[in-house]
């Protein structure tokens, strides 16, 4: 079924409070939605829960609204969602494309593309093992909204793990569930999930689903040229300081400026719809937070 209608998404991970580098990348998505008079919706993508900080989803969607993003809908929260992740793996394993992997780390230290060690073992083993999707020979090709025309060769992507050998779903199979059930038809996120794109797609393909239409955009750089994140501690975000935010957000993308006296989040997230630009960030990777 084609995707006539524009959906979108701002998928964060519980991991802590929204910082500038995701107000960024749902700031994006969301306008990108809105100027093509799409719904955006937000999905809590708390599958990991030993990375989770405890109530970080509120927060997370308390400082959406604190900037004006509304999203369209009820919030998903993939922590609900195992027995959709369970049927596409029963369906994969099925289908015979599905592999246990009980490589330890050390084993596989060396090798930035999996070696395929484990691609015969189809039964489960007595130790803990992790689920692999066996990739071909395939290229993978999509057309980015922002980066240009991608290619990619699944001989150098790999084997991708679906579901880890500590029992919790990968995201690489949350996400592509999820974004299917959800008719996502646009994804605008981080340059550094570009990897995982060929990835899904494989997914996708091997599901026979329709994928979205990708589109990856810049991330920012702290002082030491690390992406803003969690992980490295980047400064959650202040209700009080929105407008600003958000004109900050709107300045890394290249787009018009609001006028001064645009002063209420509403109001500077309704110029941005009418004078949003893509062109004005396609083809940049990176953004030196000053
Ligand atoms: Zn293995």
């Amino acid at each position: 079924m084609p995707k006539t209608h524009y959906r979108g998404r701002f998928a964060p991970s519980p991991s802590g409070p929204l910082h500038l580098g995701s107000l960024l990348a749902a700031t994006a998505s969301f306008l990108d939605a809105k100027a093509h008079h799409g719904e955006w919706i937000v999905r809590i993508e708390d599958i990991d829960p030993p990375r989770e900080q405890v109530g970080a989803s509120d927060a997370i969607l308390q400082a959406l609204l604190d900037h004006g993003l509304q999203w369209d809908g009820d919030v998903m929260y993939q922590s609900h969602r195992s027995a959709a992740y369970d049927t596409v793996l029963a369906r994969l394993m099925q289908e015979d494309t599905l592999f246990y992997c009980t490589c330890t780390r050390a084993e596989l230290q060396g090798h930035p593309v999996y070696p395929g060690t484990c691609r015969d073992q189809r039964r489960p083993p007595a130790r803990l093992a992790a689920l692999r999707l066996s990739a071909d020979g395939s290229d993978q090709q999509w057309q980015d909204g922002l980066q240009g025309p991608q290619q990619w060769s699944m001989s150098e992507v790999g084997d991708t793990i679906l579901k880890r050998k500590d029992g919790l779903y990968a995201y690489q199979l949350a996400v592509v569930v999820d974004d299917h059930a959800q008719g996502i038809s646009h994804v605008v996120r981080g340059i550094d999930l570009l990897d995982s794109t060929p990835r899904q797609l494989f997914l996708y393909q091997r599901l026979g689903w329709q994928p979205p239409a990708f589109s990856h955009m810049p991330v920012i750089l702290d002082a030491n040229g690390n992406k803003l994140s969690k992980q490295n501690h980047a400064n959650p975000i202040e209700a009080a300081n929105a407008a600003h935010n958000l004109r900050r957000c709107l300045g890394w993308l290249g787009q018009a400026e609001p006028p001064k006296n645009t002063t209420s989040v509403q109001a500077i997230l309704r110029f941005a719809v009418e004078h949003w630009q893509p062109t004005a960030i396609a083809g940049h990777r990176d953004i030196a937070l000053t």
